[in-house]
């Protein structure tokens, strides 16, 4: 099992890179956001220990990037931030586990033996909001049974928003979730596929909202 490492302590770093390759675990090490996003981009992995205090930013803002390229992906947070909110948090925005600092090794790799039994179609659940579906695995939105047709960059922020139905979805987690980190953000482009994605969703019967929250960001939710 391939592994990617986020975590900017480097001595923490190396003792928990150790001791999973005496897991035979193949590891790959980040130590900031940056590298991570271009580690994940380049690489297939399977679990991601993420740390959420890293020097250009908080790492849950990775998740709903990570989530989007690769859905059956494993997730653990590991975070000195260890407050009912802050593990909240965590595991709304995706992630399969939130492990506190200092943790013993040997519970971190029980975690990690936990969420590999875990089915790797987790993500694999249809999604209902209002009468619209969500494959979140495939990425295809159905109405009454019928495919509805979006562009890539539409489907994921629908993704990224009905995942989170009925909360509010950060305006950086779904530019990150739909840009990526290799193409240039202009400020109202978000705000284009919205309006687009609100129309093809109202033209279509889906029976779902898409709010502004100003200045925070997006949520959606189905008509009861
Ligand atoms: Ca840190």
């Amino acid at each position: 099992m391939r592994i990617l490492l986020v975590e900017d302590e480097l001595q923490l770093a190396g003792t928990l890179r150790a001791a999973l390759e005496r897991e035979r675990f193949v590891v790959d090490f980040a130590d900031r956001l940056s590298t991570a996003r271009e580690a994940a981009a380049l690489a297939a992995f399977e679990l991601v220990l993420l740390d959420r205090t890293l020097p250009d930013g908080d790492g849950l803002s990775l998740v709903p990037v990570l989530r989007a390229s690769n859905p059956g992906l494993a997730i653990i947070v590991l975070s000195a931030r260890g407050d009912v909110s802050d593990r909240v948090a965590g595991l709304d925005e995706g992630a399969d586990d939130y492990l506190i600092k200092p943790f013993s090794l040997d519970e971190l790799l029980a975690r990690i033996r936990a969420v590999r039994r875990r089915p790797a179609d987790l993500a694999n659940d249809d999604v209902r909001a209002g009468s619209l579906i969500f494959d979140l695995t495939n990425e295809e939105a159905t109405i009454a049974g019928k495919r509805l047709d979006l562009p890539r960059r539409e489907l994921r922020v629908l993704a990224a928003l009905i995942r989170r139905r009925g909360r509010t979805v950060l305006r950086e987690s779904l530019e990150q979730a739909v840009f990526g980190f290799d193409d240039e953000i202009q400020s109202n482009t978000l705000d284009s596929h919205i309006s687009r994605l609100r129309r093809k969703l109202a033209d279509a019967g889906a029976g779902v909202e898409i709010h502004a929250i100003r200045g925070v960001g997006y949520l959606l939710r189905g008509e009861a």
